[in-house]
């Protein structure tokens, strides 16, 4: 089972050393590889929103569509979104012929399962696949029968029923835990335009969350309005629920599409900003915060540019997490 350790990437060794927060933030954000000894290890296998975005301008961050590889340390391998990006980790799962991976889906939009009818570990004659998701509230289908709809014969050549490897489908409620091997997996709703599951990887130790897509929820009645007040008291409510769930994790992987300036116009997207996710990092005292969802139009450069003015315009002198910008290629070790 491969583990990534000092040994197979020495070359790129990044070691925190103590400097300002401020500083980590800025010196670690551009590091392929950030890496400390621990048992929770992951990568980042695709960052982008919305589409992919192959190109010159994106080969920094990378153009690939949310995919994320979780390691436990007894080489449990669970896999968070299948959008484009999990393409290239099946090509790796083949090589070393994992036969046991757990897949958890945020939500059914295309960037997070796009990818999934090319996840080769899918097609291997004996190769054990769960699957995990919400049940969609509205049309009550479950899990199984929407990521059936991409893999119809008009969209894809090859069929749900098809395939070679023994599938799993497991539908989710919120809150529920699932066991994998010596990680815990526990699940959240997080506000969407359709249900988005984030999840919390616990192995005893480290926790990693992943908000899935998320937009912090924003009042839509004026403050003079009969209603604001009531739906003010919702929205706190479930803001504090949801800075609880998030509380003291080690690894926040969080939505950050949008710059405040592109919220002005974007409010109900369900995608959250650089300042939301920068002040939720902080008020839920997380360690490390990676940004993620870049938006599809925005270039290394650009990101690169709109991310330090977010670290400038937040910044705080005590306890601020180190904030990076997630990075396709890059694993991180908790
Ligand atoms: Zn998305
Ligand atoms: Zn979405």
């Amino acid at each position: 089972m491969q583990r990534w350790g000092r040994a197979k990437s020495a070359a790129g060794f990044v070691v925190l050393s103590p400097l300002s927060a401020h500083a980590k933030s800025v010196a670690l954000y551009n590091s392929q590889t950030y890496f400390q000894e621990g048992s929770l290890q992951f990568k980042f296998w695709g960052v982008r929103g919305s589409i992919a975005v192959p190109g010159s301008d994106t080969l920094g961050y990378g153009g690939n569509t949310t995919c994320i590889e979780v390691r436990g340390d007894n080489g449990e391998i669970v896999v968070l979104d299948a959008g484009t990006g999990i393409f290239q980790l099946g090509r790796q799962l083949l090589q070393e012929s994992a036969n046991q991976i757990h897949l958890f889906i945020s939500h059914t939009h295309w960037d997070h399962i796009q990818g999934l009818p090319m996840f080769k570990p899918i097609f291997v004659p004996g190769n054990q696949i769960q699957i995990y998701g919400p049940v969609d509230p509205l049309s009550q289908l479950g899990i199984q029968e929407r990521l059936a709809m991409q893999m119809d014969r008009h969209f894809f050549p090859v069929q749900q029923s098809d395939l070679q490897s023994q599938v799993t489908f497991n539908d989710l409620v919120e809150g529920q835990s699932v066991k994998v091997g010596s990680l815990t997996i526990s699940s959240f709703l997080f506000n969407h335009p359709i249900i988005n599951f984030g999840y919390k990887i616990d192995d005893g130790s480290k926790s990693l969350i992943f908000t899935g897509d998320h937009e912090w929820p924003v009042n839509p009645h004026a403050p003079s309005d009969s209603a604001f007040a009531a739906n003010q008291q919702v929205i706190d409510r479930r803001r504090h629920e949801t800075l609880e769930f998030m509380a003291n994790s080690d690894v926040l992987v969080i939505d950050t599409a949008y710059t405040e300036e592109e919220y002005t116009t974007r409010h109900g997207w369900g995608h959250g900003t650089f300042d939301s996710s920068i002040l939720a990092a902080r008020e839920a005292n997380v360690k490390k915060v990676f940004l993620t969802h870049h938006e599809p139009t925005r270039s290394d450069s650009q990101l690169e540019s709109v991310f330090q003015a977010a670290i400038e315009r937040n910044r705080v002198t005590t306890n601020e997490p180190i904030i990076l910008l997630a990075k396709e290629g890059l694993t991180v070790g908790l």
